[in-house]
Formats: structure tokens, C-alpha cells, sequence
């Protein structure tokens, strides 16, 4: 039997954690600002980013407040059974999230995160994506000198 399609994204959803609902919404505020081309979840990137910018060398992670231990209400909601587990593993998330950024900045790419419980305020996660994809698309000065190269092949 081959399996369906929604069967395969509904399994995704469970055990990766893909196109959860707060991925698609900010998707969703992505094409509204009017950025049409962009990739999801790429494995050939550290950390398989949620959202691809390629040609602005950008990308979005959206994070669930829970797995990626944020400082914030459901962040700090540590299940009372096995405490001691779930402690060890957000902060191992936390910490491979870490280097998955260095990995992508020292690559010459730009990041950004968002957090779940910041989409219960669409204008301002609004206001911080218009503000990042338009900064991503300046040219980039020093600091970044593998962004640099990236650019040149891009124009070669
Ligand atoms: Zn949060």
C-alpha cells in the first residue's frame, strides 16, 4: 500500500517536528510580505532551517518555545516526570542549536529565530521578518567573509 501523502506529513509533524502549525504561519506572513521564493526544512544546511533565502543568504528557524528552551512561560513548563531527562535534553537542544548558528553565520548566513509564543503578536513577528530580509539583501561589508564570496560567485 503507498502510503498518502497526508499520511506522510502528519508523521513528519510527529516526529521531526515540520510544517507545525507555527511554521506555516509564518510562511504564511513570508508570501504576504511578498517573498514568494524560499525553501523548507533544507538538510543540506546545518540544522535544516525552517525557512531558505538562498539568493539573500538568509534563513528562519521557528522554534517551539518547549523543545528549544525558551525563557518564557511555556518554555519553563519542565514536565514533573522525568524531570532530570527532559532538563538534559532541552539543554542539549539548546546547545546544538547554538552551534547550528555559528555554523551558518561563519558560512556567511544570516539568521533568524522565532519563537512560538511571539506569533500570538503577527505585527511584530511581521515587523522583525520585513526588517531581516531587507537587511539580508544589503550588500554585506567585512565582517562576513564568506558571504562576500558567496555574493561574488552569485554575480559571476
Ligand atoms: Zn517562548
Amino acid at each position: 500500500v503507498k502510503e498518502r501523502p497526508e499520511d506522510r506529513s502528519r508523521i513528519m509533524r510527529a516526529v521531526k517536528g515540520h510544517d507545525t502549525s507555527a511554521e506555516l504561519l509564518v510562511r504564511k506572513i513570508v508570501k504576504r510580505l511578498g517573498y514568494r521564493r524560499f525553501g523548507v526544512n533544507r538538510r543540506d544546511l546545518p540544522g535544516s532551517p525552517d525557512l531558505v533565502f538562498s539568493r539573500k543568504r538568509a534563513v528562519i528557524f521557528v522554534h517551539g518555545c518547549f523543545w528549544h528552551g525558551h525563557r518564557c512561560k511555556r518554555g519553563n513548563r519542565v514536565p514533573k516526570q522525568n524531570r532530570t531527562y527532559w532538563i538534559g535534553k532541552i539543554a542539549r537542544n539548546k546547545a546544538r542549536d547554538k552551534v547550528t548558528r555559528a555554523a551558518l553565520r561563519l558560512a556567511g548566513w544570516d539568521v533568524l529565530v522565532i519563537w512560538e509564543c511571539g506569533l500570538k503578536r503577527p505585527s511584530v513577528i511581521n515587523e522583525s521578518i520585513r526588517n531581516f530580509l531587507t537587511k539580508s539583501s544589503a550588500p554585506r561589508d567585512s565582517s562576513s567573509r564568506n558571504g562576500r564570496r558567496a555574493r561574488r560567485e552569485f554575480s559571476a
